[in-house]
């Protein structure tokens, strides 16, 4: 991939809660993830880690707590100024299945960063020269395999100059041996300097790529450390109990 230089921003959650009805999903979550590093989020099914990324663009409105980008609170913001600052990566990769690889990532920067056809054209060619699909160009996306179509997500969210880059389980519907083509991008991205924040059960890619990891249970952040703390030497039980499941 060709290095272009990025800007990139802090990203701090305060004190974030989020129910739905009854069900209190977040309960207190404070996360700092600082520029250029990249932070991984661990934890079993039903913790609460797909709603605080959400979170983080807005996808999902907290009920109480702050959201800061580069140190300033962005919890008021035009939430669709703030999606261009901050990207995110699905695990279904949620491309338009009616429009070509090129279209995908030239629409969306047509309309939300108003780009000329021409400008937005050339920007997708490149971004898609970047992720190794640039003869992808002009197919639909079911004509790709999903790695293929996972790293056109990653191109479409790129186009847009994020500051910041979120990851929710991106490599979980891939099949094995596509798996580690996307880890291996998004490494390539954190050694670039964008900020990330990523979800995953890679706990190899957690270990090797993360500065720090955060272990959620219960809509909570019950550990955070660096990769050596949490791996190997996890305090709480439920950590515990949780790697001794997945490693
Ligand atoms: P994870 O990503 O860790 O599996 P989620 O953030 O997706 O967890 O979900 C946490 C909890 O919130 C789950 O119990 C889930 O069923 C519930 N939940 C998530 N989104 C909604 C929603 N829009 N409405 C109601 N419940 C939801
Ligand atoms: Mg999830």
């Amino acid at each position: 991939m060709t290095t272009t230089a990025v800007r990139s921003s802090s990203v701090e959650l305060r004190d974030i809660h989020v129910s739905f009805g009854t069900l209190e999903v977040l309960r207190g979550v404070d996360l700092k993830v600082p520029s250029a590093s990249t932070t991984c989020v661990i934890g079993p099914s039903g913790s609460g880690k797909s709603t605080l990324l959400r979170c983080v663009n807005r996808l999902q409105e907290p009920d109480r707590g702050d959201l800061l980008l580069d140190g300033e609170s962005v919890i008021k913001a035009d939430p669709d100024v703030l999606r261009q600052r901050v990207g995110m990566v699905f695990q279904h990769f949620n491309l338009f299945p009616h429009r070509t690889v090129l279209d995908n990532i030239v629409l969306p920067l047509r309309s939300v960063r108003k780009l000329s056809k021409e400008d937005a054209a050339e920007r997708a060619r490149t971004r898609l020269a970047e992720v190794g699909l640039a003869d992808k160009a002009p197919y639909r996306p079911a004509a790709l395999s999903g790695g293929q179509q996972q790293r056109v997500a990653i191109a479409r969210a790129l186009a847009m100059e994020p500051e910041v880059m979120l990851f929710d389980e991106a490599t979980s519907a891939l099949d094995p041996e596509l798996v580690k083509g996307i880890l291996d991008l998004m490494a390539e991205l954190a050694g670039r300097g964008l900020t990330l924040l990523v979800v995953t059960h890679e706990m190899g890619f957690a270990r090797r790529v993360a500065d720090e990891v955060a272990f959620m249970d219960g809509g909570r952040i019950v550990e955070h450390g660096t990769p050596d703390r949490i791996f190997d030497e996890p305090s709480s039980p439920r950590l515990q109990q949780f790697l001794s499941q997945v490693l």
